[in-house]
């Protein structure tokens, strides 16, 4: 069968328009760095294709010339991890979403280089007062061991990343709730650092929170209406994802008092989470 592969020309510059980082907007991760050998490098990235490169691929499009499908309109650039991920979900991972992905990761990486160093704090504001509404929620305010669903909290917190980083919080039902812009269009670089520090904390939370499903530190019992029964089976775990949720809360809260909007978004709101603790 032949596939309508990408030349090598296609694959650098589909890397290079995204700055080297994973396309997938709950990812970013780079795909390049140096190999031991100082001639050499390392790259964990690929030039994926939204409509299947041959007949009967994920999102394969019939109506697509074979010029189409190897030009790179028709090119995405992801981590390994990432390119395997679309592949195995194509109605979730649909074409439309993938073209959301690059746009989102060509603008990020345009900004960054742009970025001249002038500040709107006006369109600044707007964009962290969106952030303090995603984290304004029984996610980021309950003590861990008080949570009434394991796996919503780990929604929640996936539902978090892709708001901070594509300015689009979803509901449960997967409708957009709110409408923003992503942390890349802060204009003030210090801001953009907390938010990138925010949202490396928001990985490591989701992260570690599968790893202890998967070795049975948190034991996931069955579920009724919104409520999961569940154990946590390691205490220091449970004090890990406290801190690390306040860590989180704190460094936002500098962001806001910077911003000077820290009357409007105080955090913590309920001060029962520390005086307990
Ligand atoms: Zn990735």
């Amino acid at each position: 069968m032949s596939r309508d592969n990408f030349d090598m020309t296609t694959k650098e510059t589909l890397a290079k328009r995204v700055g080297f980082r994973c396309s997938n907007p709950n990812c970013r991760k780079l795909t390049s760095g140096p190999q031991i050998d100082s001639a050499g490098s390392i790259n964990i990235g690929v030039a994926a294709h939204i409509s299947a490169a041959s007949l009967g691929g994920p999102r394969y499009d019939s109506q697509l010339t074979s010029e189409e499908r190897k030009s790179i309109d028709n090119g995405i650039w992801l981590c390994q991890n990432c390119a395997k991920l679309i592949d195995n979900d194509s109605v979730l991972y649909s074409s439309d979403i993938l073209l959301e992905w690059k746009h989102l990761s060509e603008k990020a990486a345009l900004l960054e280089i742009q970025n001249n160093g002038v500040i709107n704090l006006v369109d600044d504001r707007e964009i962290i007062k969106f952030f303090a509404q995603c984290f304004d929620r029984p996610a980021f305010q309950d003590p861990f061991d008080q949570e009434g669903s394991m796996e919503n909290f780990d929604k929640a917190i996936e539902d978090t990343i892709t708001a901070i980083n594509t300015g689009a919080l979803r509901a449960r039902d997967g409708g957009v709730l709110q409408k923003s812009k992503g942390k890349a269009y802060l204009s003030n670089p210090l801001w953009r650092r907390k938010m990138d520090a925010i949202g490396d904390l928001l990985r490591a939370l989701r992260e570690r929170y599968e790893l202890a499903v998967r070795t049975n530190d948190i034991h996931l019992g069955s579920t009724s209406d919104e409520r999961q029964f569940y154990c946590i089976n390691d205490r220091q775990l449970g004090a890990w994802f406290d801190l690390t949720r306040a860590e989180i809360l704190k460094i936002f809260s500098e962001i806001c008092g910077e911003a000077g909007i820290s009357s409007e978004f105080q955090f913590p709101r309920h001060r029962r989470f520390w005086r307990d603790r």
